[in-house]
């Protein structure tokens, strides 16, 4: 069994995340995970860089995992809702459809999983920054059912399209803070030890999202 953070930000390649890639290591370390993926918007890390990074936290005894967050647009440009992507070896920088996406990924032996679906977008109207209901016939792998900003309504109905789609749910904090790291996370029934057998046992469905705790008042 491992447990997983798989939505994390790093301010080496994202904006507006704060976390400083050595503190990363440290903080998933006290907070009791067995290793996180890291999901920059719009890239992937370098794997020469990426590797170097790995090693430090593995001789710690943590699991990276390099991954990558991708926004999504429709042929207007409205937003298809963002989804984290493993096994993609190069940085998906353009912009893509949804389905455009998932069959890139896929043709490569990647998976897909939608981020946040239901998270509230903050502008004050009622949708969601997120794919929301299209979910259902998107060919996606997995779904992220906890995340900081999905409530139990919101998980609600990401468990409906679980069922309706007999897709397993994941875990991520979404962190851009350390303090963050954690807050959500995906456990792992076999002992995972690389991207590929993260791969195999999303697409075999043998985890489950939850998360820590202390976010249960919430
Ligand atoms: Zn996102
Ligand atoms: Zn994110």
């Amino acid at each position: 069994m491992k447990k997983l953070d798989l939505h994390v930000h790093t301010r080496r390649y994202s904006d507006c995340a704060f976390i400083k890639p050595e503190d990363l290591i440290t903080r998933a370390i006290e907070e009791g995970l067995d290793g996180l993926a890291i999901t920059e918007h719009g890239m992937r890390w370098p794997e020469r860089e990426f590797n170097a990074l790995r090693s430090q936290a593995e001789a710690r005894g943590l699991l990276l995992i390099n991954g990558q967050e991708i926004y999504t647009t429709d042929e207007l440009g409205r937003m298809e809702g963002e989804f984290l992507v493993f096994g993609f070896t190069r940085s998906l920088t353009g912009t893509y459809k949804a389905v455009d996406l998932i069959d890139i990924v896929h043709r490569e032996g990647g998976v897909v999983i939608a981020a946040h679906p239901y998270k509230l977008s903050r502008n004050g109207k009622m949708h969601y920054y997120g794919v929301g209901d299209r979910l259902e016939y998107l060919k996606v792998d997995a779904v992220e059912l906890f995340h900081p900003d999905q409530n139990e309504r919101a998980r609600s109905k990401v468990q409906r399209v679980m069922k309706k789609r007999g897709i397993p749910g994941t875990g991520g904090s979404d962190a851009h803070v350390a303090s963050a790291i954690g807050a959500c996370f995906t456990i792992f029934e076999s002992d995972i030890n690389t991207e590929e057998e993260l791969i195999e046992e999303i697409r075999a469905g043998r985890i489950r999202g939850t998360h820590r705790p202390a976010e249960e008042k919430k």
